[in-house]
């Protein structure tokens, strides 16, 4: 199957390969040797020098990590939500007890940070933002450099869910000033479904010490604590570990460069051709389109369900609108392991379809 859905990504075969290792002790010296290698290469391509913690969990126990660790009940917070997973994160931080300011967008809209800066200015008592990086539902990225201006102007902890945009497309944690930053191992990382990995900038830390939102196996400081000495609090995926270990070895090898343009000409590549085959994006503005998910509104009478079945059927399987877009859009995913190859046959299957 070529595997078209913006999570879980195909995997090359020699990460696959690392899969097959014997396990070991994870409290004993091979899992000691290989977690700060993998830590330290994290933080190259993370472009920070803030801790980053692996977790062993899907990309929403990462924001669930994210939000217990530096928020406490009845904080009152600002959550820009362009989409279906900005929604999630603030519902998190809600079932929590946060008491969650809104800025909510029209969907396939991003965020302007004008926007967020006003939306502070009206609730300057906000002690934290969390925000969307790359929309997955939507296929929209957030001009995240010039929001984050706007809220580390005002002295507020940045949140970031760059769960589909991290390892893929430009996320300066360092540069830009992101506190805390979330990401997934089954979208740009080529790894499967199963790790989640965290980076927490020194203001996050003092928040996290102040922080008393109920946390226990998702406990960050204990996670930090733990990596001291090679080791994870509890047992870890560990051959989900030995995949990501390889797939930062092969990323730092191709560069980060490389894989952004890689990422970027692809994307570009997709837009293209659906366009020429008579669709259009669902975004509502082309420089905000994601370089990791296209999302492509159904042409009239269209069935989607149908269409995706029929593609399915000739071996290309893309994803269906989440939420309130199921049945109105379809998102082809090209982030982490997209060889040319795979892209044209995706794009041929779907004109083949739609004849
Ligand atoms: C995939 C994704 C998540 C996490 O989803 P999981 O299914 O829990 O891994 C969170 N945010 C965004 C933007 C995503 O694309």
């Amino acid at each position: 199957m070529n595997l078209r859905t913006p999570g879980p990504t195909p995997i090359p075969d020699n990460i696959m390969e690392t899969m097959m290792n014997p396990m070991v002790d994870h409290r004993g010296p091979e899992f000691a040797g290989m977690l700060p290698t993998i830590t330290d290469n994290l933080k190259t391509l993370f472009l920070t020098d803030n801790d980053v913690l692996i977790l062993t969990a899907s990309g929403s126990g990462g924001l669930e990590a994210a939000v217990v660790n530096v928020l406490s009940p009845g904080e009152k917070i600002l959550v820009v939500s362009i989409g279906s997973f900005g929604n999630r994160f603030g519902k998190i931080a809600e079932i929590y007890g946060a008491e969650v300011i809104w800025l909510k967008k029209d969907w396939g809209l991003p965020a302007l940070a004008s926007e967020v800066g006003i939306m502070i200015d009206k609730n300057p008592d906000i002690s934290a933002v969390l925000v969307t990086h790359n929309e997955t539902s939507t296929g929209v990225t957030n001009p995240l450099e010039e929001i984050a201006k706007e809220v580390k102007s005002r002295d507020k902890l940045l949140v970031v869910d760059a769960v589909s945009s991290l390892g893929s497309l430009p996320c300066k944690v360092d540069d830009w000033g992101l506190d805390v930053v979330v990401t997934g191992s089954q979208k740009g990382w080529m790894v499967p479904p199963g790790l989640t990995m965290v980076s927490m900038s020194d203001t996050a830390w003092d928040a996290n010490s102040k922080a008393t939102m109920p946390r226990a196996y998702f406990d960050l400081a204990v996670a930090r604590e733990y990596a001291t000495r090679g080791q994870t609090p509890w047992t870890p995926a560990l051959s989900l570990f030995n995949a990501l270990n390889k797939s930062l070895e092969l990323m730092l090898e191709e560069g980060l460069e490389g894989i952004h343009s890689r990422h970027k000409r692809v994307a570009d590549k997709v837009r293209n051709e659906v366009k020429a085959a008579g669709f259009s994006l669902f975004p509502k503005e082309e420089i905000y389109c994601s370089n990791t998910v296209t999302a492509v509104k159904a042409l009239e009478n269209m069935d989607i369900a149908q269409f995706r079945e029929k593609t399915r059927s000739e071996g290309v399987v893309f994803a269906g609108g989440q939420g309130e877009l199921s049945g109105s859009i379809f998102r082809i995913g090209h982030l982490g392991y997209i060889p040319d190859s795979e892209i044209e046959e995706a794009l041929n299957v779907l004109r083949n379809v739609l004849k």
